[in-house]
């Protein structure tokens, strides 16, 4: 039986990826940014890939500001970075 596999845009690459590949960046009801490791929290979100090349293109482009349409503090781009560099070194 064939099932739908879901793909997400990734903002830094702009290519559709599988979710698992991907890490979720959402802004709740209140306007927080959250990093949504496990895919359940509700709001908008938006995606990367777990590379930090894409992450980094995403910043520059400000590709996840203009999807999330709000500014993100720096604490959620230093932990996202902190996250992928520890997938890339681990
Ligand atoms: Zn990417």
């Amino acid at each position: 039986m064939a099932k739908k596999v879901p793909v997400r845009l990734c903002l830094g690459c702009r290519e559709p990826k599988l979710k698992n590949e991907l890490i979720r960046i959402v802004r709740s009801a209140d306007g927080s940014i959250q990093l949504d490791l496990k895919g359940k929290l509700s709001g908008r979100g938006a995606y990367i890939c777990r590379r930090v090349s894409c992450f980094e293109r995403a910043v520059k482009t400000k590709a996840l500001e203009r999807s999330l349409e709000v500014s993100i503090p720096k604490e959620v781009y230093d932990s996202v970075l902190a996250i992928l560099n520890q997938e890339e070194n681990g």
